[in-house]
């Protein structure tokens, strides 16, 4: 008797999420196909659409039915209702993305700027941020807040930051983003907010390894379709495992990590930082360019079989070289599996599925996710 109160709310609440969740999958919907797929009572289908109605977030699109009888008005989400925005902070770039309540980008905006803890890059970013709003025409009570992905391990309170040797930021980085950014601010790891966006664009995906090949390498793993951060909020970091005892030095102090053989700059140091123009000349046949690939591709393999051997899961290569794996991974394929003890093929190697802005977005599709949620 006493708890049948809490449980009316919870089946209350549970319906009106089913029907917005029903809403983010189907272009329009009338009120007899949610009392049909949902297997709810027209009575608490009309409640339901009429509060989110009133709330902004669905709305009128139409009708449906045969001309001549009695039509019947057609629903459909308001995907800007709400926006998220995404920030991407690197060594040499600021990047912008806005997406909708269905994780779709709206708009993004790249600007080359070279990264400094300083007071003017912050409000630098304030600034252009503050355009790229208003030249996108959202009001302020739009915007659910800002995701900010940094080359750097952050706290489980999405607020502080405590390793950060790529670039220098400090640990009241969010203080000082919000001094210039007037909505809530979090912050992520840059990997984990690009494999958060995988999870988004397969949510039949269980587990995974997601392999981001940038000019650092980052490493973020999924289970049961969700980021696992570890105790430490370190997990994943498989950058600085050793790949060659007593070799390269890394920037992080030690020496041979995998960070050291797979960074995109061991490949676009020979092309000026364009990555893009040693593919192109890996593609002519340029016998340096050839060489440095089989080498890089080696280490590859070995990496991602020590992936495989340790989750038995898919990993997925993104990050800038992930970006251009399409035409060679069966050539990864075919090195990894002579590696692996069990299998003959490496069909768990899987190109990324969203090959830019990954960051960015993933960082914004928290607030998305996390709005979704509260419905
Ligand atoms: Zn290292």
């Amino acid at each position: 008797m006493t708890n049948k109160k809490p449980i009316n709310v919870e089946i209350k609440k549970i319906n009106r999420s089913n029907i917005y969740r029903h809403f983010l999958k189907n272009e329009a919907l009338t009120k007899q196909n949610l009392v049909a797929d949902l297997q709810l009572c027209l009575p608490t289908v009309t409640k339901n659409i009429d509060e989110l109605m009133a709330e902004g977030l669905i709305e009128k699109s139409g009708s449906q039915g045969h001309t001549g009888g009695r039509r019947a008005v057609t629903y459909s989400l308001v995907r800007n209702a709400k926006v998220a925005l995404g920030i991407d902070i690197t060594q040499n770039h600021l990047t912008f993305v806005a997406l909708d309540l269905t994780g779709t980008l709206i708009t993004f905006k790249r600007h080359r700027i070279r990264f400094e803890a300083s007071e003017s890059y912050y409000q630098y970013t304030g600034k252009m941020l503050k355009e790229f709003i208003q030249n996108a025409g959202f009001r302020d009570e739009q915007i659910l807040g800002v995701g900010v992905g940094l080359p750097a391990l952050v706290d489980a309170d999405k607020k502080s930051i405590f390793y950060s040797q790529i670039i220098n930021l400090s640990p009241s980085t969010l203080e000082e983003l919000a001094r210039y950014i007037p909505y809530p601010i979090e912050l992520y790891n840059d990997a984990n907010a690009a494999a958060f966006t995988e999870t988004w664009m397969n949510p039949d995906m269980k587990n995974a390894f997601y392999l981001m090949l940038s000019n650092n390498i980052g490493g973020s793993m999924v289970i049961n379709g969700a980021v696992y951060s570890g105790d430490g909020q370190r997990s994943g970091e498989i950058g600085h495992v050793t790949l060659v005892p007593g070799g390269k030095r890394c920037y992080c102090g030690q020496y041979g990590c995998v960070d050291c053989y797979l960074a995109a700059t061991n490949l676009s140091n020979l092309t000026d930082g364009n990555l893009q123009a040693f593919f192109t000349g890996l593609k002519n046949g340029e016998p340096l360019f050839t060489r440095t690939w089989d080498t890089y591709l080696n280490y590859l393999a070995s990496t991602v079989n020590i992936l495989r051997m340790l989750l038995d899961c898919n990993v997925i290569l993104g990050g800038y070289v992930g970006g251009y794996m399409d035409a060679y991974i069966d050539d990864l394929r075919v090195r990894a599996a002579r590696l692996n003890t069990f299998t003959g093929d490496a069909d768990y190697l899987k190109l990324c599925s969203y090959k830019n802005e990954s960051i960015a977005a993933g960082a914004a599709l928290y607030f998305i996710d996390a709005f979704t949620n509260s419905l």
